[in-house]
C-alpha cells in the first residue's frame, strides 16, 4: 500500500542505476582465505594460477592406432613392422627407422623418429609382426603436441576467476591442492512487523506468515553463503534497536520490513540512532520503491521493502551485485538476454518496472516472454513461476506485443524442460 501510496518520483530519488553505483562505490572484496580445492567449488580466486608444468608435456597421440614416419606412408598400401608397443603411461623405447611403427595407445607419448599417428581402422594386421597401412597419410593430425593446452608458468586462471566446475578441473590439473579465495560476506537477516508470524510459530490465522526471511535466505544461498536468520522483530524501536545492533556486527544486514512511511516504520530512524549513514532512500523502481541502503562502520544495510516480492527484486537489483562484489567476482549482475513480449505491458513512467516473466522459445529460436501472472508486490507465487524479471525502462509507458525487451535471469531461469541439443526433424 505504501508503494501505491507514494508520489510518482520525488526528489533525491535514486534511479537504480545510482542507487547500484552508490552500493558498489561502498563495496570492495574482503579478506582472502586459503581452503582446500574440494570446497572451492563457487568461489573467487584472490591470486593468479599458473600451470606447473607443459601439459601434454610430450607429443602425444590422439588416437588408438600406429606411430610411424610420414614418409613412409605417404603411399598406400604400406607395410611397416612394428618394433615398441606403446600404452598410456609408458615411455617409448624404440627410436623409429625407416619401416618402422610402434604401436600406441591414446594419450601415450610419440617415439623419437615418429611424426605422424595412423588409426588403426586404418591398417589392418600383416605376418611377422607388421602391420599394413591401407590409406596414405600426410598430415599429422592425431598428435596432440606438447604445451598445446598449457605451457608452464603461463596464467591459467587469473585473480578474480570465478571456481566453476570447468575451473576447479584446471586447478586440479595445475595441482592446486589448496587454493587462496576470497573471503565469503557475512550475512544477517531480519524481518520486522507485528503482524508477522514465525515459521514454526503456532498457526494464527489473523498473522502474515514471515515469508522473507527465507525467500532471502536461498537468495543469499544461491550465491554460496549461509546466511545468520536473527528472527522477526516487532515494531517497536527499543526492540528493533537490539535485533539491528546484532545485525550490524555481519558484513551485510538485510532487513525487511519497516522502512516505509508509516508511523510504525521505525527501521531508518533506529539505524540511524546507531550509527549508520543512510546513503539513499525510495528509488524508481517498481516494485520495491521504498529501499534504502546505509554503512555502518563494520558493514552494509539493506532496508528492503516488506512486500515479498518487492524484497527479493530489490535484493536482485542491491544486495546480489554487493554480495558478489564483497566476495570478489568480476561479473556482479544477473545475465539479462533480449526476449519478444507475447503481450502488451503497461506501465506508468517515472519508474523501472520489473515484470515478472516466464520464457519460452519460438520457431526461430528466439526467446518470448509472458508475465508469469499477477504483478502485484505481495504475490510471491508469480515469483516461484517466474525464469527472469522483465525490464520496462522508466521513461517507457509501456510495452506491446512483439517488442524487443530485456530479462534479467532468475535462478530458475537458467534451466529449460527440453534438450534441445539441435532442431527436431
Ligand atoms: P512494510 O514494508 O513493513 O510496510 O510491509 C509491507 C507489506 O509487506 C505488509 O503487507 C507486510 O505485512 C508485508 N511483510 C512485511 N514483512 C514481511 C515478511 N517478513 N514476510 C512476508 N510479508 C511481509
Ligand atoms: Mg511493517
Amino acid at each position: 500500500m505504501h508503494e501505491k501510496a507514494a508520489v510518482l518520483s520525488s526528489p533525491g530519488e535514486f534511479s537504480v542505476r545510482k542507487a547500484q553505483a552508490c552500493i558498489l562505490a561502498r563495496t570492495s572484496p574482503l579478506g582472502v582465505e586459503n581452503i582446500a580445492l574440494e570446497r572451492a567449488l563457487g568461489r573467487v580466486l584472490a591470486v593468479d594460477v599458473r600451470a606447473n608444468r607443459d601439459l601434454p608435456p610430450r607429443d602425444i597421440s590422439a588416437m588408438d592406432g600406429y606411430a610411424a614416419r610420414a614418409a613412409d606412408i605417404a603411399d598406400a598400401p604400406s607395410t611397416l613392422e612394428i618394433v615398441d608397443d606403446i600404452k598410456a603411461g609408458d615411455l617409448p623405447r624404440a627410436v623409429l627407422q625407416s619401416g618402422q611403427c610402434a604401436r600406441i595407445m591414446t594419450g601415450a607419448p610419440l617415439p623419437a623418429g615418429a611424426d605422424t599417428v595412423v588409426r588403426v581402422e586404418d591398417t589392418r594386421p600383416a605376418p611377422d609382426g607388421a602391420v599394413e597401412v591401407l590409406v596414405p597419410v600426410q598430415t599429422a593430425t592425431d598428435i596432440r603436441r606438447r604445451a598445446e593446452n598449457m605451457r608452464q608458468g603461463e596464467v591459467v586462471l587469473a585473480a578474480g576467476a570465478e571456481i566453476t566446475p570447468g575451473a576447479l578441473g584446471v586447478l586440479a590439473t595445475v595441482k592446486q591442492a589448496a587454493v587462496t579465495v576470497y573471503q565469503p560476506p557475512r550475512v544477517a537477516i531480519l524481518s520486522s512487523g507485528n503482524e508477522l508470524e514465525a515459521l514454526r510459530a503456532p498457526f494464527d490465522p489473523d498473522k502474515i506468515p514471515d515469508s522473507n526471511t527465507y525467500a532471502l535466505m536461498a537468495q543469499v544461498q544461491a550465491q554460496g553463503v549461509e546466511p545468520c536468520l536473527l528472527g522477526i522483530a516487532r515494531d517497536d524501536p527499543a526492540e528493533l534497536a537490539g535485533f539491528l545492533e546484532r545485525g550490524l556486527g555481519y558484513d551485510v544486514l538485510l532487513v525487511s520490513g519497516g522502512a516505509s512511511i508509516g508511523v510504525h516504520d521505525y527501521v531508518r530512524p533506529t539505524l540511524a540512532a546507531l550509527g549508520v549513514t543512510l546513503h539513499f532512500w525510495r528509488v524508481e523502481m517498481r516494485p520495491g520503491h521504498p529501499v534504502a541502503f546505509g554503512v555502518s562502520d563494520r558493514g552494509l544495510v539493506f532496508c528492503l521493502p516488506g512486500n515479498p516480492v518487492s524484497s527479493m527484486v530489490c535484493f536482485e537489483q542491491f544486495v546480489l551485485p554487493a554480495l558478489r562484489a564483497l566476495g570478489g567476482h568480476r561479473r556482479l549482475f544477473r545475465r539479462t538476454l533480449p526476449a519478444r513480449l507475447i503481450h502488451a505491458i503497461k506501465s506508468r513512467p517515472g519508474r523501472v518496472e520489473f515484470v515478472r516473466v516466464t520464457l519460452a522459445r519460438d520457431a526461430s529460436g528466439l526467446y518470448e516472454a509472458s508475465s508469469a501472472g499477477s504483478q502485484s508486490s505481495g504475490d510471491i507465487l508469480t515469483m516461484a513461476r517466474a525464469d527472469g524479471l522483465l525490464i520496462v525502462p522508466g521513461a517507457s509507458k509501456g510495452l506491446a506485443a512483439g517488442d524487443i525487451a530485456r530479462v534479467q535471469l532468475l535462478e530458475a531461469g537458467a534451466y529449460q524442460e527440453q534438450a534441445e541439443l539441435e532442431d527436431e526433424p
